[in-house]
């Protein structure tokens, strides 16, 4: 039988994404399923200021009929982790999925359910009658009834130390709230919200000096917040819906988004994250 600490070290948790996404692997690592915008980011950012902040990519691997992108499994040696996915940008669809949308229409019946099971009046009567919605729709708006298009984010999941998983958050809409939320991931823990702060003003320097982030529109990316009793940090994770921009296009990040500019957000939601753990380590 493991040793239990050692068994410990291996638990995997997954806090958003299809199940099937993500494979166990040994050695401190996880494997995803390819995609080549992904490997193609996480590849970049092996060699940009940001890679203190992603977690390490160790390239590819087959596994029977997939193939898997090797990463940093990033809660290995920690005790009782606590985890907090959080999506950014004001948006969470791309500028090329609205477009392809327009030449062809499909309408999603799961995503039509997924919305009528929280809001019945969500749907126009036209979705109502065909019993679907296009997924950008759908997508469009998750992003307007969450916190995602005003404060920049959302929270996607929370993990406590017990294992039990939150994950709507859709009342979250003022930093007031989210201070709240955040006192409570955290416990109110003085020295937990400390480090994640000086992490994310650490991160904030690290994109501002970053080529990557000047040059890619960052669409459905997370933050992940991962501590136990004695370490906190912050990791960008998810880089599938991450595309370079035309050349010499450069993003702000900081503005909101009109069709056509490809602005994302992030820093909005970053800039959120950031005041709002200013307000709970003064609470
Ligand atoms: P989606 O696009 O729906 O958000 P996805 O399939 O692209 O999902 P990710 O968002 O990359 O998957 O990851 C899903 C979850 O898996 C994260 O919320 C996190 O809990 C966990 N996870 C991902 N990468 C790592 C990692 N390197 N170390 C530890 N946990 C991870
Ligand atoms: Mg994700
Ligand atoms: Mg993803």
């Amino acid at each position: 039988m493991m040793h239990w600490s050692l068994r410990r070290q291996s638990s995997w948790v997954q806090l958003a994404g299809h199940q099937g996404n993500f494979q166990l692997s040994k050695g401190g690592e996880v494997l995803k399923l390819y995609s080549e915008p992904e490997a193609k980011c996480l590849d970049c950012l092996m060699r940009d200021p940001l890679k203190p902040f992603v977690p390490q990519y160790y390239g590819l691997v087959t596994r029977g009929e997939h193939c898997y992108i090797r990463l940093e499994d990033l809660l290995c040696g920690l005790r009782r982790p606590v985890i907090m996915d959080c999506k950014m940008g004001v948006r969470t669809y791309q500028e090329a999925e609205l477009v392809k949308e327009r030449s062809k229409t499909t309408l999603r019946s799961d995503m039509y359910h997924k919305m009528v099971k929280v809001d019945p009046t969500a749907p126009s009567a036209e979705e109502h009658t065909k019993k679907g919605v296009t997924k950008c729709r759908y997508l469009q708006w998750k992003d307007t009834t969450t916190s995602t298009s005003t404060l920049g984010f959302r929270i996607e999941g929370i993990m406590m130390e017990d294992g039990s998983v939150q994950r709507d958050f859709r009342k979250i809409q003022t930093l007031t709230q989210l201070t709240e939320a955040l006192l409570y991931f955290t416990r109110s823990h003085l020295n937990t919200l400390k480090a994640y702060h000086s992490r994310l003003l650490d991160l904030k320097d690290a994109l501002k000096s970053s080529q990557f982030f000047r040059t890619h529109e960052v669409i459905g990316s997370s933050l992940l917040f991962v501590h136990d009793h004695s370490k906190a940090s912050v990791w960008m994770i998810d880089f599938g819906k991450t595309t370079p921009l035309p050349d010499m296009t450069e993003l702000q990040h900081t503005i909101p988004w009109s069709e056509g500019s490809r602005e994302d957000g992030y820093l909005i939601g970053l800039t959120s994250l950031i005041t709002s753990l200013d307000q709970a380590i003064s609470v």
